[in-house]
């Protein structure tokens, strides 16, 4: 027997190794990460979540998180973190989390529900990677008091808001929160 390989595409497959077959979905076999609908089971989900937070395995790269909100408030994430190209089809929230492994990406992240908060987190890495998010349709995205002090921030302003260039100094303190499609508070 051949030990089971997930379909999701390469560059994730890290995150699922050594997981099981979950489901499969248009002829791919994939994990309970990756598989590519939201409507998944979210107990199997979560349980497979909170063991790898509990191995301080932080890699989530490619993962569709399943129509629940995603709640990681006040996680300390004492290690590289990696949610890059992860899918949230709900609420993200990471308020109050800490990151601070070397590395810390949200490249090529969609976040597709209303609200995607990040208020408070502290990206103290040397990288924090934001490049090609999408905060899409999100009624609102809160970075306020966010604060990166890594070296280097890669950071793409969400579409059709209007937000502040992060500066890249070496200690820049975010004050702005950006909102978009909602109505001010
Ligand atoms: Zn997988």
């Amino acid at each position: 027997m051949t030990e089971f390989v997930c379909e999701v595409d390469e560059d994730y497959r890290s995150a699922c190794k050594g997981l099981e077959f979950y489901g499969e979905h248009e002829g791919n076999r994939y994990c309970v990460l990756h598989f590519p609908d939201e409507e998944k089971n979210s107990d199997d989900f979560l349980k497979v979540v909170k063991s790898k937070l509990m191995q301080k395995d932080y890699d989530f790269s490619g993962t569709v998180f399943p129509k629940r909100p995603a709640n990681f408030e006040g996680f300390d994430f004492d290690a590289n973190a990696d949610f890059g190209g992860a899918i949230f089809p709900t609420v993200a929230d990471f308020s109050g989390a800490r990151f601070s492994g070397e590395t810390t990406s949200f490249r090529g992240a969609k976040f597709r529900g209303d609200k995607s908060i990040f208020s408070e987190v502290q990206f103290n890495g040397e990288k924090t990677d934001f490049s090609r998010a999408e905060f899409s349709s999100g009624e609102v995205t809160d970075f306020t008091e966010a604060e990166f002090s890594g070296e280097r921030t890669d950071w793409v302003c969400p579409a059709s808001t209007d937000c502040l260039p992060l500066s890249h100094s070496t200690s820049s303190h975010s004050s702005f929160l950006v909102l978009s499609g909602a109505e001010m508070p």
